[in-house]
């Protein structure tokens, strides 16, 4: 039996997906009932009066190449949060399955289990550990309900790489059981390669990739997912049709050309770079009790007094985010790095607040 056919939602499975108007862009369209002019001022490239492609293919496209993956691997979506969702929906029956994720890490998996009445399970991170993945805590915890497991890595809040062969051997022992799926959100920002290139060995893997942190398209909402033919397309059913507006496909699309995409490259570089310096300051203010390593753009640093060192962020005008009250990261803080004018500012603000 495939994959799909195993794990899926059957009600997914039997779906007539909707008949969305044909696709035909040499044709007039007189048949999707659209405005015939553009608003006054309209500049885009498809104009905004059309509606989008059904499926955003020509993005999916780029895309493709971008992660060097056929496109048949791969479905974008608003952000990688629709991916999040959209394995949810199409692989846990409400009230029966679950999912299992290893805290502390991004609240949106817990979130889309909770919306489709998917039971959440946990398996923590080894703090003691660096945070690393606790195998035997995951094994122990797995149940026959479990159809999603959610790997994040670099970890979101904790920076940490994941290591690679613990999920792999995962990913080999939940065969034809459970998809591991594994949230690269971060990857450009650290060294270890992307498990993309593990996907054939694993047809149970699924990869998640963002454009909102590297590539500086957050306020865009495009994400992919790559995984296995067959579970791109069961996706592809339930995914709304139009769901990728114009204007995001569009900036896109001319944010990877090539002269634009050699200037994020060096951005991500300074990022590391400023990620380095700023974690050798703040590890020096008396405030800090400790830096976390990180492989991201963030580094989770834990205060002797962390009420001390929001307030004293916002009053240098800063947001931080607040993981003091979590049960693994007490104390702790995630700040995100910044350009280095910024960092600046927030090490001066710190180094004034007193422990
Ligand atoms: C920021 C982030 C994402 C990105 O979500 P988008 O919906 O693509 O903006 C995904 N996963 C993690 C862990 C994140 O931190």
């Amino acid at each position: 039996m495939s994959l799909v056919a195993r794990l899926a939602r059957p009600e997914i499975r039997a779906l007539e997906p909707y008949a969305h108007a044909a696709w035909e862009p040499s044709f007039e369209r007189l048949h999707a009932n659209e405005n015939p002019w553009r608003y006054p001022g309209d500049t885009s490239r498809a104009g905004l009066n059309r509606y989008p492609a059904p499926h955003p293919l020509e993005l999916e496209a780029r895309l493709a190449t971008l992660y060097g993956v056929e496109k048949e691997r791969l479905i974008a979506g608003r952000g990688s949060d629709e991916g999040i969702d959209l394995l949810t929906r199409a692989f846990c029956v409400p009230g029966r399955d679950a999912v299992l994720l290893c805290p502390p890490t991004f609240g949106m998996y817990r979130v889309a289990a909770r919306i489709q009445g998917a039971e959440v399970l946990e398996a923590p991170l080894a703090r003691d550990q660096g945070f690393a993945l606790d195998e035997e805590s995951v094994t122990g915890a797995l149940t026959p309900a479990v159809k999603l497991v959610f790997l994040c890595t670099p970890n979101n809040p904790t920076g940490n790489a994941l290591d690679q062969a613990a999920i792999e051997r995962l990913a080999g022992a939940l065969t034809g059981r459970a998809l591991v799926v594994v949230d690269e959100a971060y990857t450009e920002f650290g060294s270890a390669p992307s498990l993309i290139g593990r996907l054939d060995a694993f047809p149970n893997l699924v990869v998640l990739r963002t454009l909102s942190k590297a590539y500086a398209l957050a306020g865009a909402r495009c994400g992919v997912l790559i995984a296995a033919t067959e579970i791109v397309e069961l996706l592809r059913r339930i995914i709304p049709p139009y769901g990728m507006p114009a204007p995001s496909s569009e900036a896109v699309l001319t944010a990877l050309e090539a002269p634009r995409l050699a200037t994020l490259r060096e951005r991500i570089a300074l990022l590391r770079r400023e990620r380095a310096r700023l974690a050798q300051a703040l590890a020096a203010l008396p405030i800090v009790r400790k830096v976390w390593p990180s492989e991201a753009n963030f580094l989770l640093t834990e205060f002797r007094d962390a009420a001390r060192a929001l307030e004293a962020a916002r009053g240098a005008g800063f947001l931080l985010r607040d993981f003091s009250r979590g049960a693994l990261t007490p104390g702790c803080l995630r700040i995100s790095v910044g350009s280095p004018a910024q960092n600046d500012r927030l090490i001066a603000a710190l180094t004034l607040a007193a422990p």
